[in-house]
């Protein structure tokens, strides 16, 4: 009989897909997992709503690290800074505060969120970082969660959107190997097209790979943060 330790509901239908018959499997903790995520999916519903009572605007960037999330979010938020709106950021890291630093030193508030050794940012650390801070002074609150482009997707965090930073320099194959993020976001963005060139890469295969995935009910912006451009789409893509 197949011995199966925390399995997760995925690993047995696989198991079963591979022709193990359910009832001669012995299944010890099966429903970890799916218990762990329901968990976090109520946090993620009270951390949304009480960034709705606050009336605060919140978005949650995940992609990998290097992917350009850190100055998409500098981008962004110095432009709704110019519109008057006030913008706080969380800065998900495993350990450190660089990138705490990079959102201070340009001048958006910010709060440093270290997750020790987990590979994502969850409802739960969000609600810890959220009642540390004063809501009411702010419009809007994004979210740079840790740099990964697995982990991160199973554990939403409360926010209104959730947006994908993928780049150029990761290769034409970052949708192809990653369904369920770029499933589980509202918006992608592909960074770095003007290096396109020099590491081979034809956007366009990324952008058609995730047509294909999402069937065309998504769009991937395409952006340079360093050459400012796509910008002003994206923006307006998360609805400022
Ligand atoms: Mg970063």
């Amino acid at each position: 009989m197949p011995f199966c330790i925390n399995l997760s509901c995925a690993c047995v239908d696989r198991l079963i897909g591979n022709g193990v018959d359910k009832g001669n499997m012995h299944i010890v903790q099966a429903g970890m997992e799916f218990d762990v995520l329901r968990a976090n999916n109520k946090i993620a519903h009270e951390n949304y709503h009480l960034l709705k009572e606050h009336g605060i605007k919140s978005v949650d960037f995940m992609g990998s690290i290097g992917a350009g999330k850190t100055a998409l979010i500098i981008e962004i938020g110095k432009r709704l800074v110019g519109r008057g709106k006030r913008v706080c950021v969380i800065a998900g890291d495993v350990t450190g505060d660089d990138d705490f630093k990079r959102f201070r030193e340009a001048g958006l508030d910010a709060v440093n969120c270290n997750t020790g050794k987990e590979c994502h940012l969850d409802a739960r650390l969000i609600r810890k970082s959220l009642a540390g801070m004063n809501l009411d002074d702010f419009d809007v609150v994004f979210i740079e969660n840790v740099g990964n482009l697995v982990c991160p997707a199973d554990f939403p965090l409360g926010t209104d959107y959730r947006a994908v930073v993928v780049s150029t320099t990761e290769g034409d194959d970052m949708v192809r190997k990653h369904h369920d993020i770029f499933l589980h976001s509202d918006i992608a963005i592909l960074n770095k097209i003007d290096i396109a060139y020099a590491v081979d890469v034809d956007p366009e295969t990324i952008v058609e790979d995730y047509n294909k995935l999402t069937g065309g009910l998504k769009k991937m912006y395409k952006c340079s943060v360093k050459k400012d451009e796509g910008i002003d789409e994206i923006l307006a893509a998360l609805g400022f």
